[in-house]
């Protein structure tokens, strides 16, 4: 950051809005109107409107400690257009309001915005509103995000039917590694005056966490293969809880082989070093932003050679309840927590 300090006082909030969305230019042609009226208009000319929403708030979601604020601002959008992908959509608009103390100056302010700005421009979407107002001490978050899909081809998670496959986009578990490694850099941070974090070699785990990607990729792979999946979630909370929500809300259950569950090299490595399972980290760890969905058996050619997809179990029936083999060939309940069922 810079060290000029410009008191947010010394613009006033219609100042502030007017510096941190003076220069929006839209990607959409959707987007009729954005900043400056009472509200935005959108026109999603036939489409279907999809909408999310998420609030981060200091303290539960991020730490400004270790959380670069254009890192900030790159992850509140990511996190709402990957829920707008997890529906099978298209984000097309972003709206971002903001709670603010005077501990921020305006130059910290404008770098959160960069950070938004790069994941509107990375992700083709166009900031249309939000709200400022002050915080007596934390930061606040929230992001809106608005997307389109052509007649009800959104996927929803009710839609797994039995001996469907179960797959999964990228890696999972880093994040929860990136968080533990930087949790543990800051303790030492803190009791030790003056100890520089040792980050070294640690760049992919620290990068899962503090700048995740959205899967666009997968969701455009889907429509040049013409694959929809029958149900579909992202997975922010660990892959235990995700597939636990598909199966309540699809009414089925499922099987899960641990030795399929896709681990970055990096991330089972700092994982053997904490001493603690690498499955467990990918189940239960969350915020790895990837996409958990379920195919026909027809469609596994389409998946099958694919980089960065990996089938990792099946749909079962209700009664056999969701379980994850484990490499020793051992059946387990699968439970939100997996940490439990893996302390062996
Ligand atoms: P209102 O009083 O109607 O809520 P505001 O003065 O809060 O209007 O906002 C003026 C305009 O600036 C609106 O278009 C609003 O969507 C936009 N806006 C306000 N805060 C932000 C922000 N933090 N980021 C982007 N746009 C914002
Ligand atoms: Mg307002």
């Amino acid at each position: 950051m810079s060290e000029e300090r410009t008191e947010i006082s010394s613009l006033g909030e219609f100042g502030l809005i007017e510096q941190l969305t003076k220069n929006i230019e839209f990607q959409n042609a959707s987007t009729i109107l954005g900043v400056g009226d009472d509200a935005a208009v959108i026109d999603h000319f036939g489409k279907q409107t999809v909408i999310t929403t998420d609030l981060l708030m200091e303290g539960v979601h991020f730490d400004l400690m270790y959380t670069p604020l254009k890192h900030l601002g790159y992850k509140s959008v990511v996190v709402n257009v990957s829920d707008i992908y997890a529906m099978n959509a298209t984000p097309t608009q972003i709206t971002v309001s903001i709670a603010i103390s005077n501990r921020f100056s305006v130059e910290a302010v404008e770098e959160l915005y960069e950070g938004i700005y790069a994941a509107c421009e990375e992700y083709g979407v166009d900031l249309i509103g939000g709200d400022t107002t002050s915080s007596s001490k934390g930061l606040v978050i929230s992001v809106t995000a608005i997307g389109e899909v052509a007649p009800d081809t959104f996927v929803k998670r009710s839609g797994a039917q039995v001996n469907d496959l179960i797959c999964v986009s990228g890696y999972l578990g880093g994040a929860y590694l990136g968080l533990l490694l930087l949790e543990r850099e800051k303790k030492i941070f803190l009791e030790t005056k003056g100890v520089q974090p040792d980050l070294e070699n640690r760049a992919y785990i620290v990068g899962r966490l503090l700048k995740p990607e959205a899967r666009k990729d997968i969701i455009d792979f889907f429509r040049n293969v013409q694959l929809t999946p029958t149900a579909m979630m992202d997975i922010s909370d660990g892959l235990s809880s995700e597939v636990l929500h598909i199966c309540k809300q699809s009414e089925v259950g499922a099987v899960l082989y641990e030795d399929k569950i896709p681990i970055h090299p990096d991330a089972k490595e700092f994982a053997y070093k904490l001493e603690i399972d690498p499955t467990a980290c990918a189940l239960s760890g969350g915020e790895d932003y990837e996409l958990v969905f379920t195919i026909s058996q027809n469609d596994y050619e389409k998946v099958k050679e694919v980089n960065g997809i990996s089938v990792i179990g099946y749909i079962a029936d209700a009664k056999e309840g969701a379980t994850i083999i484990t490499r020793g060939g051992n059946k387990h309940q699968l439970v939100a927590q997996g940490w439990n069922a893996f302390s062996k």
